[in-house]
């Protein structure tokens, strides 16, 4: 049967502003129609992080979250995912702080960074008491964490704090970041090297930075897995030529994996693949 490939798409992030490409979505509306455009073109999963709608700069405002999700909801049925992690270089939230929106508003997934590292030239702390913390909590609220990891050593803190500890029934989501300033460089033998260290049944995706976006990503699903594009990792269609849109990344991801003799998943298929666990 032809293998079904889930298409992430992260619309926004927390680092790039409408300098970097002035088509980044911003308001919840814009994030929203954004986010549909993506699922139009082939995205089941969305990757979230709000902006304050008047400065564009990166919030962890509970209320900016909950109009974001609600708009999204609203305009197509696609898997939710909210980050855990964009405040804390950019904010300097609590852990706690970082949490909040997932406490609030359940979406069906959100980020749990799996080890501390420098992100560029700032701290992105993410020690083993809040691993174990974020495990827990999303557990209890039935949210599925997706381990991001940005190097080898964050496979084994997720072995080691939470799989080992019995936190959390496997199968695990993973991403698997490469080309971060900090991180693992983004090279095929890094990605066989981090895809050979997750364990059977696991489901992940690659979360190429920058150019390395595409190649990285299909590379991923040659090996297997999933692959994430949008403006938080990456604004450019192609050499020199900034995307229109998130649908724009998506649509070329998409028409690659076709080519290969994939198929693109469902909203459906992907809540069938993944390990949600908000099922039933
Ligand atoms: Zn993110």
């Amino acid at each position: 049967m032809t293998r079904k490939v889930i298409i992430t798409v992260a619309p926004t992030g927390s680092i790039p502003t409408r300098k970097d490409n002035p088509n980044l979505p911003i308001t919840a509306e814009e994030i929203a129609d954004e986010t549909r455009r993506a699922y139009e073109a082939g995205a089941s999963v969305v990757h979230l992080h709000a902006r304050d709608p008047d400065t564009g700069k990166p919030t962890s405002d509970v209320e900016v979250f909950r109009r974001c999700l609600a708009a999204i909801r609203e305009a197509c049925p696609i898997i939710t995912q909210v980050t855990t992690g964009g405040g804390a270089t950019t904010l300097g939230l609590s852990p706690e702080e970082r949490l909040m929106p997932v406490k609030e508003l359940r979406p069906d997934s959100a980020s749990l960074n799996a080890g501390s590292m420098n992100f560029g030239r700032s701290l992105f702390q993410n020690t083993p008491d809040v691993i174990e913390l974020y495990a827990q909590r999303m557990k209890t609220l039935k949210v599925m964490p997706e381990f991001e990891v940005y190097d080898l050593s964050m496979i084994q803190n997720v072995d080691y704090w939470v799989r080992r500890a019995g936190i959390l029934d496997p199968p695990y989501q993973f991403s698997l970041v490469l080309g971060v300033m900090g991180g693992i460089p983004p090279t095929f033998k890094n990605l066989l090297a981090l895809q050979e260290s997750l364990q059977t049944g696991d489901t992940w995706q690659v979360i190429g930075i920058g150019r390395h976006q595409i190649p990285m990503g299909v590379m991923g699903v040659l090996l297997g897995g999933n692959l994430r594009v949008g403006f938080e990792d990456n604004v450019y269609l192609s050499k020199g030529v900034l995307a229109k849109s998130n649908a724009d990344l998506v649509e070329k991801a998409a028409r690659i994996i076709r080519e290969l003799g994939f198929a693109i998943a469902s909203v459906d298929e992907a809540r069938a693949i993944l390990p949600l666990l908000n099922h039933g």
